[in-house]
């Protein structure tokens, strides 16, 4: 027998010499060195993990929409939840704002977008004027 001759593994269909074939108690088989090493199955298990990763990241056309459409949502979601925080004064142009970083109630003029920061803790105020009017 030549020591030489590669032949095929049949666990990973790759070649290696007859020589380093050894019987592995997993596969009960004979096997290559690599398979008889655990490398094969390293492999395995890592280009498993790659398509798993690969699931869940999201896949255009498919995933995009949804993507899309929750995007959508949490804008709108954030619109509901500052528009909460205003309030229009009645007989004046002038809204109440509740600062969105320390809470500070303070009435805004929206027109002359005054003031420009929050008078307790200078956070600059957001563009009122496309939520309130
Ligand atoms: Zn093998
Ligand atoms: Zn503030």
């Amino acid at each position: 027998m030549d020591d030489n001759l590669r032949i095929q593994c049949t666990a990973c269909q790759g070649f290696a010499p007859a020589s380093q074939f050894k019987l592995h108690y997993k596969y009960k088989r004979v096997v290559c060195p690599s398979c008889a090493s655990g490398r094969t199955e390293q492999e395995e298990r890592k280009k498993a993990a790659a398509a798993k990763a690969e699931q869940l990241q999201p896949k255009k056309p498919a995933g995009w929409d949804k993507e899309d459409e929750f995007l959508e949502r949490m804008a709108r979601i954030k619109e509901q939840d500052f528009k909460a925080k205003v309030e229009k004064i009645p007989g004046t142009t002038l809204v109440k704002f509740n600062c969105q970083k320390c809470s500070y109630l303070f009435k805004y003029d929206p027109y002359k977008k005054m003031p420009r920061a929050c008078p307790y803790c200078n956070e600059d105020v957001p563009n009122l004027k496309a939520y309130t009017f």
